[in-house]
């Protein structure tokens, strides 16, 4: 059976959902909100890269450019500096579920993911840097209703790939700078829970690899479901849907 790629931002569902990952998925619509998000996003990754402040705003879409200032103001309030010796912004990690072992696969690639190995699992991080002393990720996030960082897989994850490129068991500093109300919430994740999340990946990993070797995939329902791409062909879905 041929798996889906596992991406950070959509481990959430393979975390309730192992069928997600290898069922045939339909072409999502690009929403509004995802095209506003991406308007905003883009300039903050230029800002963390170093561009001056006058030259985003210049090349910023119409229809963000008068918010572009105040948000990097907020954007800069997060107080990240750099990871001596590592890159800052849009960081890919590859994580191999197996060995529980993670790289940094480059930073700035475009959604180039051919430097994967076969079975690993990627997430890209905005930014990677030191808050406050320690290591730290931030993501920007543009929706409405955003989930305190340590609660999203997806950082989670980044927290996991962050400490094990280190080598270091130690905590690991997770924000969300909300681009709506220029706010940024941080919190800590301690050794143990990055211990613990790793072990679920593993544990999902491990699962997954079973299915590969030709066990069936069992099709989980839960909140998740609700942004899955594969329900037109998920046995589970089909005639039970909420
Ligand atoms: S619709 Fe729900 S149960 Fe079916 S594959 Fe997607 S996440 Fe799994």
């Amino acid at each position: 059976m041929k798996p889906n790629r596992i991406t950070g931002s959509a481990l959430a569902r393979y975390v309730q959902c192992e069928a997600s990952a290898f069922l045939e998925q339909d072409e999502q619509p690009y929403s509004e909100a995802a095209r506003q998000g991406h308007r905003i996003h883009t300039p903050l990754e230029y800002w963390s890269l170093g561009a001056r402040v006058e030259d985003i705003v210049a090349r910023s879409h119409p229809d963000v450019r008068a918010q572009i200032p105040s948000l990097l103001e907020g954007a800069q309030r997060a107080e990240v500096e750099p990871l001596p010796g590592l890159p800052v912004a849009e960081v890919t990690f590859a994580f191999n579920p197996l060995t529980g072992k993670a790289r940094i696969l480059g930073a700035g690639l475009n959604r180039d993911y051919s430097g994967f190995n076969e079975g690993e699992w990627g997430g890209t991080a905005d930014v990677i840097g030191l808050h406050d002393g320690g290591p730290a990720v931030l993501d920007w996030k543009s929706g409405k209703w955003i989930k305190p960082p340590r609660e999203l897989w997806q950082m989670r994850f980044l927290a996991v790939c962050l400490q094990g490129v280190l080598g270091a068991p130690s905590g690991v500093f997770l924000a969300i700078h909300s681009t709506r109300s220029a706010k940024t919430n941080w919190q800590m994740a301690e050794p143990e829970d990055i211990a613990k999340w790793r072990q679920t990946l593993m544990n999902v990993g491990a699962a997954h690899a079973e299915v590969m070797a030709g066990r069936e995939p069992a099709p989980t329902l839960g909140s998740e479901c609700r942004f899955c791409a594969s329900k037109n062909h998920c046995p589970a879905w089909i005639g039970n849907a909420p």
